[in-house]
């Protein structure tokens, strides 16, 4: 392998380092690779060239055994990385493969899956379209906890994976009765995703100060959503068949490290919280992601993490607050992120006002996704010294049902 250069301001410079799983196609052996550029170096080949002591680590068809190892060895592993990178490049040189030569497959084993409502602007959007009657566009909970739902992890896909139009039920208002078919109001939601390493015991909630001992890392998701099943099947118990027939996540898991230049205060809290949500006294919380949503290439919508009323922390509280337990590989993600500005929303039922308004795009208009329609999540982040640190992309192509 000749000497490769990233060049000055990649957004995958060494500065990122995410972690991924890759093959060689034409062998069944995956392993794990961390991405430097526009290629992906085996780390774990690395590591047993230089005599890391974490090579099993990092010899591993998943990221569940790094995931598990904890805080301590998660810095240990990614200093040294950056050290192979920059300093001892020559001596890992024969260990990098260009991004186009490898197979990324999904980077880890999902536990369990949960999925978020915590931008006020989407919920407050949602709340207009479907409750337009109602006083008040957020729920009388809304403000008080972060609303979530368990989701399908068995059908959680790494990006490039096709996705198949579902079928499933459905009723408008003006249908007699309910009526079977393809999904007509097939809907992406543009979110970030946090994955879990340290597991907890059952009965033991995780305080909002030690989210950091927990969480690896994070990632971009897509969260699929069949509007009218969903608005068929929805109540009571929320969402189902309309969501877990598919949810894309990106190849590459950004390790937290990489991000604490991005770290941001959230918005202003409007109401008082409980002692275990309270965030007012903690280390900001947030994160400043700037993400972008593209059909078929061009862009759509570029919405801003950083607008999140509930965080990544108060998320983890909220799920164990019962004593529930975590799984090395959960997977929660955030909630669809919507901006307060029309460009800003993460979902077509809001760029599109449920179809009132459709999108024009140079192959014609869009209310909801056509067969052969490609969504690209891309997203960024800053860095330090005026860098950019990229989140690896997730891409999915709608097939026919
Ligand atoms: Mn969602």
């Amino acid at each position: 392998m000749p000497p490769f250069d990233v060049p000055e301001g990649d957004p995958f410079g060494s500065h990122n380092l995410p972690y991924g799983v890759f093959s060689v196609p034409g062998t069944a052996e995956r392993t794990v690779g961390v991405r430097l550029g526009d290629h992906v170096l085996d780390a774990g080949a690395a590591a047993r060239a230089l005599g890391s002591p974490h090579a099993s680590l990092l010899t591993q068809p998943t990221l569940n055994p790094l995931l598990g190892a904890g805080r301590e060895v998660w810095e240990e592993v990614r200093r040294a990385l950056v050290s192979w990178v920059t300093e001892r490049r020559g001596e890992v040189e024969g260990f990098f493969r260009p991004l186009s030569s490898v197979r990324l497959h999904l980077p880890f084993e999902v536990a369990d899956y949960v999925d978020f409502y915590s931008s006020e602007n989407h919920a407050r959007n949602v709340g207009q379209i479907f409750r337009p009657d109602a006083a008040d566009s957020l729920t009388p909970n809304w403000k008080h906890l972060p609303i979530g739902y368990h989701g399908r992890s068995g059908t959680v896909v790494v990006s490039g994976t096709d996705v198949v139009r579902p079928s499933g039920q459905r009723k408008a208002a003006t249908d007699p009765a309910p009526v079977f078919g393809p999904s007509v109001r097939l809907d992406i939601e543009a979110e970030v995703a946090f994955v879990v390493g340290v597991p907890t015991a059952l009965g033991e909630p995780v305080a909002l100060g030690d989210y950091r001992e927990h969480v690896f890392g994070l990632c971009l998701l897509n969260d699929w959503s069949a509007r009218d099943i969903q608005a068929w099947e929805y109540v009571p118990l929320g969402p189902f068949l309309g969501k877990s027939f598919a949810t894309s996540v990106s190849a590459w898991i950004t390790p937290l490290q990489a991000l604490e230049h991005a770290r941001v205060a959230p918005p202003e809290r409007t109401h008082a919280l409980l002692p275990y949500l309270e965030d007012a006294e903690a280390e900001p919380g947030g994160y400043d992601l700037r993400i972008s949503v593209a059909i078929n290439g061009h862009v759509v919508s570029e919405p801003p993490f950083s607008t999140m009323y509930w965080t990544a922390a108060q998320q983890l509280a909220q799920m164990t607050v019962n004593g529930a337990s975590l799984r090395t590989g959960d997977l929660y993600g955030s909630g669809t992120v919507s901006g307060p500005e029309p460009g800003q929303r993460g979902s077509l039922l809001e760029l599109t006002w449920n179809g009132r308004d459709p999108l024009e795009l140079p192959e014609g208009k869009r209310t909801f996704l056509e067969d052969d329609d490609v969504v690209t999540l891309t997203a960024w982040a800053p860095g330090a010294d005026g860098s950019r640190v990229g989140l690896g992309e997730v891409v999915g192509r709608i097939v026919a049902g």
